[in-house]
């Protein structure tokens, strides 16, 4: 499935968070550092900017959060992920998940019709 036309949203305050090549939210480490995070949008593809330079540790659980109401985007039913909504058109959307673990390549896609993996 190719995800890149699709559009990334906050699942509280419904705010669109992607252009056409990156999502962009805040990240808080466990020091209280903030950070921007820009994300590829294209599912796969793990590599990102981020705002300032940082080396993230392996397996340092990163917290994400809306750029534009600040609420922390943890999933609800899995506490090492972060969750958004993925709008596919037509009030259509589905709860795209993504591992807060550094180093951790690991997203989901909850359609009506299961889960999907990517991962890589
Ligand atoms: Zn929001």
């Amino acid at each position: 499935m190719d995800l890149k036309n699709f559009s990334f949203s906050c699942p509280f305050c419904k705010h669109l968070l992607n252009d056409s090549e990156e999502i962009e939210l805040v990240t808080k480490r466990d020091s209280g550092t903030e950070g921007r995070i820009f994300m590829s949008v294209a599912f796969g593809n793990y590599t990102f900017r981020h705002i300032p330079e940082t080396n993230f540790t392996l397996r340092e659980i990163v917290d994400f959060l809306c750029p534009h109401c600040q609420t922390d985007l943890k999933a609800p039913n899995h506490k090492n992920f972060a969750q958004l909504n993925m709008d596919v058109g037509h009030n259509i959307s589905f709860d795209v998940i993504f591992s807060r673990e550094a180093g951790k390549r690991k997203t989901y896609v909850i359609t009506e019709d299961g889960i999907e993996t990517y991962q890589g």
